[in-house]
């Protein structure tokens, strides 16, 4: 089989975490790709994956949907390209892992539990793994595979070694689009306002348009408004700075200003960058609710700061509030927050988006009904329902330790224990009514 060439889209959340891609189903007829296929994908890098069933909504569309992982593996972003073709993964001789942040403890129950989890995975020398141990993703490098250059698969035979020590040099996203449920539309506007013009100035200057410099996010606090900034700056490539509203007011107090100032500074040394103000309205409240001298100040000076960024584009602020009639008018004003986005609370689909992601690294019991709970939310902000599957998921640890399950006096918890403590309905039932 010869390359196709395939547009890069995000994988849906109930992927995220899987090891797997999603082709345009005509693409997979066309090509002869059958469901459990291996791919070699090529971006600027060479990664591999497997072939689950291509999505209805993708057909005729020419995409392929991969999770941030694999993104990075490939070494590509969304709506960029790769080429891939069909291959026979090669049974691993031997596979090498590191861990790629923080020192773990190696028992031989440990590595027996990681190599289980290896069958799900195809994986090429250089690859970044997640694997799931409870809710917890451990984050590995293969730093050596043989035979070498090849797609590989983990068999019975293939000897596996965990390094304690971690790997430096290896960053994993921390926000991607894969962590925010539902707010679709505002995902697309805040990608096309932010990102594109961070990744690709010159398009703007070509066509003449200018990209903003400012956006207003408006929404409900817990509804993913600092999570949609984090995930633009992170998958822009962008430097991130978070400022909080009433933070900078009190604590700074008299220093306001010139807190302001190095935040900018800041952004333009690392340009290009986001500013994120949290809470914008305690710094910019409307002038005729303003009466201390230093609100009006530090107005100005925001002001001033955005009114002086020069290269458009590579430096946006983004402000976050729930009282979108709070703000002074004079911060929206063309060239300054220009673009409004507004975020509302999850409706039922919403909800169950939020749910799956939130419970996707959870070992769920069987009789644990997402839709139902989704029904059961409703009210409930993604903050509330990130809370809820948290403390389901530490109403069933402290079950495991008090029927013996779990034994915390053990140095290492086996892997056969974790195993069997699963998340129950009851454990998220008897959550909501904390
Ligand atoms: P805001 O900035 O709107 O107050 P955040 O983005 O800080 O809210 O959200 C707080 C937490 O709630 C997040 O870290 C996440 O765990 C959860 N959350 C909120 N909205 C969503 C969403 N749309 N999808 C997934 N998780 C969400």
């Amino acid at each position: 089989m010869s390359w196709v060439e395939l547009r890069v889209a995000e994988s849906k959340a109930r992927d995220a975490n899987r090891p797997i891609v999603r082709i345009d189903p005509d693409v997979m007829e066309r090509h002869g790709i059958m469901v459990g296929d291996v791919v070699e994908i090529m971006g600027r890098r060479r990664t591999a994956a497997k072939v689950w069933n291509g999505l209805p909504e993708d057909r005729g569309k020419g995409i392929i949907r991969m999770n941030s992982i694999l993104r990075k593996n490939a070494d590509v972003s969304l709506n960029e390209t790769v080429r891939i073709r069909k291959v026979e993964p090669r049974p691993a001789q031997s596979v090498k892992l590191a861990p790629v942040s923080m020192t773990i403890a190696v028992d031989s129950n440990f590595l027996q539990y990681i190599k289980q989890r290896l069958r799900d995975y195809v994986l090429v020398e250089g690859d970044i793994l997640q694997i799931y141990v409870l809710s917890q993703p451990l984050t590995f490098q293969v730093v050596q595979a043989r035979p070498a250059n090849a797609v590989l698969l983990v068999t019975d035979d293939t000897q596996i070694q965990l390094y304690e020590k971690p790997v430096s040099g290896v960053k994993i996203p921390p926000v991607t689009w894969e962590d925010i449920g539902d707010l679709e539309e505002a995902k697309q506007k805040i990608r096309e306002l932010v990102e594109l013009p961070l990744r690709h100035p010159e398009l703007f200057k070509h066509l003449g348009i200018e990209p903003p410099k400012g956006i207003l996010l408006f929404g409900p606090p817990g509804t993913g408004k600092t999570l949609l900034a984090k995930a633009v700056a992170n998958e822009a490539n962008a430097y991130f700075i978070a400022i909080n509203g009433p933070e900078i007011m009190s604590k700074y107090y008299g220093e306001s200003e010139a807190k302001l100032r190095e935040i900018f500074d800041e952004a333009k040394k690392n340009a290009p960058a986001i500013i994120f103000i949290d809470e914008i309205d305690a710094i910019a409240p409307k002038r005729e609710e303003v009466t201390g001298e230093v609100e009006k100040r530090v107005v100005a000076q925001l002001l001033t700061l955005m009114d002086g960024l020069q290269e458009r584009g590579q430096i946006v602020v983004i402000g976050a509030t729930n009282r979108p009639d709070a703000v002074d008018p004079a911060l929206r004003r063309p060239g300054r927050f220009d673009r409004e986005i507004w975020i509302n609370p999850p409706d039922f689909k919403g909800r169950l988006e939020i749910l799956q992601i939130h419970t996707r690294n959870m070992p769920l019991s069987p009789d644990v009904d997402l839709r139902k709970l989704a029904e059961m939310t409703h009210g409930y902000t993604g903050a509330d329902i990130a809370a809820l599957a948290k403390e389901a998921a530490m109403r069933a640890l402290r079950r495991a330790i008090q029927s013996g399950v779990v034994d915390l006096n053990q140095p290492t918890i086996p892997a056969e224990s974790l195993e069997r403590i699963k998340v129950t309905m009851q454990d998220f039932t008897e959550a909501m009514r904390e």
